[in-house]
């Protein structure tokens, strides 16, 4: 569970390209443009960069096939796990951006939530608190706390302003792999859970509803909020260091 210097050299690399590329696809997420085009888009960023796109061909436990893309692209109810196809991208909508690089073997994994057009008050609202839950997680993650104090720091501020995490999706070590141990949740008690440690790289990730924590899967292994309310979804893989967490994926 523990990297070195080097290690996280790696993976600050994949995080750098991650975070590049990013950038570029947030900024042409806007009205008229299909999914597909995005997808193609971060693959085409993310090889010229030297890196590889860490979910394409990807099985998580109880996907129904492999990931068939190099981004999700998750839009409004659907919180996580999107797939880019032609659907194009208006007014109103809550598109979640998400995907790894793997560089020289190893992993950085991230996600950003962007309003497309104008959009409801009440979505700007849950786009920042899941933005400032995310924070509020990464500032817990420093030698002497546990991983309890990163959940609970991103419940308080969730729950805190009307919204819930949701139910059955956690962060998790990265590194190596896309997902390691630990599981990190989304919701915590302080002090509990296992000893924080610099060298631990975690993927923190904050996935919020505007209304029910129940999800469900859809036939295309997304999943989506089961009230289909709106959701937002926030990532950084960050390392633990002896001053706190470096953010290995910011923009
Ligand atoms: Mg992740």
């Amino acid at each position: 569970m523990i990297k070195t210097p080097e290690e996280i050299t790696k993976i600050r690399k994949a995080g750098k390209i991650l975070a590049t590329v990013a950038k570029v696809v947030l900024a042409r997420a806007e009205q008229g443009k299909t999914l597909r085009s995005l997808d193609k888009l971060a693959e085409e960023l993310i090889n010229n960069a030297g890196g590889e796109p860490a979910f394409l061909g990807y099985q998580p436990h109880g996907a129904r096939r492999p990931y068939p893309n190099s981004i999700c692209t998750s839009v409004n109810d659907v919180v996580v796990h999107g797939t880019p196809d032609n659907y194009r991208l208006k007014s109103g909508d809550v598109l979640k951006l998400d995907f790894g690089v793997i560089y020289d073997g190893w992993y950085a994994d991230a996600a950003w939530t962007a309003g497309i057009g104008g959009i409801t008050a009440r979505a700007q609202k849950l786009i920042k608190v899941t933005e400032k839950a995310l924070f509020a997680g990464i500032k817990q993650a420093k030698p002497g706390n546990h991983l309890g104090d990163i959940g609970w720091a991103i419940n308080s501020e969730v729950s805190g302003h009307g919204f819930k995490v949701v139910d059955g999706l956690t962060g998790h070590g990265v590194g190596r792999q896309l997902h390691e141990e630990p599981s990190v949740f989304n919701e915590g008690e302080r002090g509990r859970g296992i000893l924080l440690k610099p060298g631990m790289v975690l993927a923190i990730e904050p996935m919020v509803s505007a209304g029910t924590a129940k999800i469900v899967q859809n036939r295309d292994d997304s999943f989506a909020i089961a009230d289909g309310s709106l959701s937002a979804h926030f990532e950084h893989t960050i390392a633990i260091k002896d001053g706190g967490a470096e953010i290995l994926t910011i923009i």
